[in-house]
């Protein structure tokens, strides 16, 4: 269908979102320092604790938002929406339960709905940050949710 997607380009400068449940703070703390060289060259911004110790501990600079639990994932996903945010490094924690699983679920969903690259472990980070990707710009395909709204809008029948 015409006009169904949209191209969008992740820029050469990325804005990486990182996130860590307390289980898997120390991992991501380590390995923002393992690869602060190739870290600095883009914009960081991480959920509140995270950004907090991130920040602390390699001197890279972190905008924090909201703790997690407080609604910090919720803010890092409309930050994909609004195509800010365009490049996710979360590591979850599969072990243990999160009050805050409903936000953690939509932060995946909606980083897959506009095709964000997202890495929920180490080894997915390392082979992300490696990536000649990285390097470069990137165009990939996004919904068109203009188009998507007349579309819907225009199909009334579906609202009766
Ligand atoms: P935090 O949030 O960085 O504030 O701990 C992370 C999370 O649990 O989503």
């Amino acid at each position: 269908m015409k006009d169904e997607f949209i191209t969008f380009t992740i820029g050469r400068q990325k804005t990486i979102a990182l996130i860590a449940h307390d289980g898997k703070k120390r991992e991501l703390i380590e390995w923002c320092a393992e690869n602060r060289d190739i870290l600095k060259k883009h914009i960081l911004c991480g959920t509140g604790t995270t950004a907090r110790l991130v920040a602390e501990e390699t001197g890279l600079p972190v905008k924090g938002f909201n703790s997690g639990p407080l609604g910090g994932d919720q803010q890092i996903g409309a930050k994909i929406v609004e195509g800010v945010v365009n490049f996710v490094v979360f590591f979850s924690d599969p072990l243990e339960a999160q009050p805050h699983d409903p936000d953690v679920k939509a932060l995946l969903r909606i980083a897959q709905v506009y095709d964000i690259p997202i890495a929920n472990n180490r080894a997915t980070a390392d082979f992300m940050i490696r990536s000649p990707l990285m390097d470069g710009e990137y165009e990939h395909k996004v919904i068109n949710f203009r188009q998507n709204i007349i579309d819907r809008v225009n199909d009334k029948s579906q609202f009766v």
